[in-house]
């Protein structure tokens, strides 16, 4: 079964502002939520996916990712979304996030846990015959790494996190507000340890307390023959670091790929045009036609008209995931000698009177409308 677009789920515009977002998917939880629509198949599908949609749209990343890519790019088939179809939140629990939301709370819920790291996106440039054989090349990727100096804590070596004692490490403080409905429990994130739920007195001097450095990585990317200009390879794990544990983001490597001098290519297979003298196309000749793989002969018949196509079969691109290629398409341009010498001037002028009064197909047809026109 197809997802159905993100978009689509939440009723909202491809440009839709987050208040738009947000508004959207309110409405549909709370229509949809399983405890107000108790043993209802459908209400508990349409509240898992405007859950899954909104999950994705509202962070920023992640949307950019699905605008690219749909839905592999979104979930980068991790399925890593909160709402698995197992066990949701309370029906207060829903709420008292959104209220949470309203009064200004933010997302505060899962600030303690384990977070997985951004993707990362690289743009390659290779060349046509690159994409249509396919390459292997190692990329420098600037990613973070796990700081070895204190082994990813943060503190000084030696020295060690306290647990903060403002929110006891919870990483979140609670506290009631009155509100136009009545008094409620707000959660925020702790401000004493940004919602960490430790402090770390002395900061380790290589990361400055973030446990993390930048380094360079050499990542080693194949890409598969066939592959098409804007697609993505994906590398699981290869991207930022998780937060508290969490799992790495993914690596995309977006495929630029640059034209060719002489072929044009419309899926996998192959065009282009070539030229030949009038000689060669009125009384027909071998050519020598350039493909992918090097040149191959090709006869040209007798009376060949400019336009003509004629196609080579298996010279193309070859298939993703498959051992069959594209074919190539070669159009014939037949070209009028420009520069011509006395001799062949006096050729050609005894060609025409030799040829006389007879009429070729063509031009029989051009006439005979031509006539039908100006009558
Ligand atoms: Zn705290
Ligand atoms: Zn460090």
């Amino acid at each position: 079964m197809s997802k159905r677009d993100y978009y689509e789920v939440l009723g909202v515009e491809k440009g839709a502002s987050d208040q738009e977002l947000k508004k959207a998917y309110r409405k549909l939880a709370m229509k949809y939520h399983p405890d107000r629509n108790p043993d209802n198949k459908e209400a508990e599908d349409k509240f898992k996916e405007a859950n899954e949609a909104y999950e994705v749209l509202s962070d920023a990343q992640k949307r950019q990712n699905y605008d690219q890519f749909g839905h592999a790019g979104a979930n980068g088939g991790h399925g890593g979304f909160d709402f698995n179809g197992s066990g949701f939140g309370g029906f207060e629990d829903i709420f008292g996030d959104m209220f949470g939301d309203i009064f200004g709370g933010g997302r505060s819920r899962r600030r303690n846990g384990p977070e997985r790291g951004s993707d990362i996106r690289y743009r390659m440039t290779i060349s046509f015959e690159d994409a249509a054989f396919g390459i292997e090349k190692e990329i420098t990727i600037n990613r973070s790494e796990s700081c070895d100096e204190c082994s990813g804590t943060g503190a000084k070596p030696g020295t060690s996190k306290k647990t903060c004692p403002t929110c006891g490490g919870s990483g979140e403080v609670k506290q009631a507000q009155r509100t136009p409905f009545g008094t409620m429990m707000n959660v925020r994130p702790c401000h004493a340890c940004s919602g960490s739920g430790s402090i770390i007195e002395t900061p380790c001097s290589k990361c400055s307390g973030k446990g993390e450095v930048n380094k360079k990585k050499q990542v080693n990317i194949k890409i598969p023959a066939g592959i098409d200009d804007g697609s993505a390879i994906r590398l699981s794990g290869e991207g930022e670091l998780g937060l508290r544990g969490g799992p790495r983001g993914d690596l995309y490597v977006v495929i630029d790929v640059l034209p060719h001098k002489l072929f044009e290519r419309d899926g996998n297979d192959v065009y282009c045009e070539m030229p030949i003298t009038f000689a060669q196309a009125a009384l027909g000749d071998e050519v020598e036609v350039p493909t992918l793989d090097g040149k191959v002969k090709y006869k040209i018949p007798e009376g060949t008209q400019t336009g003509t196509v004629f196609r080579l079969r298996e010279k193309g691109i070859p298939r993703l995931r498959s051992k069959t290629r594209g074919d190539q398409y070669v159009k014939v341009v037949v070209e009028v000698p420009k520069k011509l010498s006395e001799n062949q001037k006096d050729l050609l002028k005894q060609f025409a009177k030799e040829s006389g009064e007879e009429v070729h197909e063509q031009r029989k047809n051009f006439f005979d409308k031509m006539k039908d026109l100006l009558k």
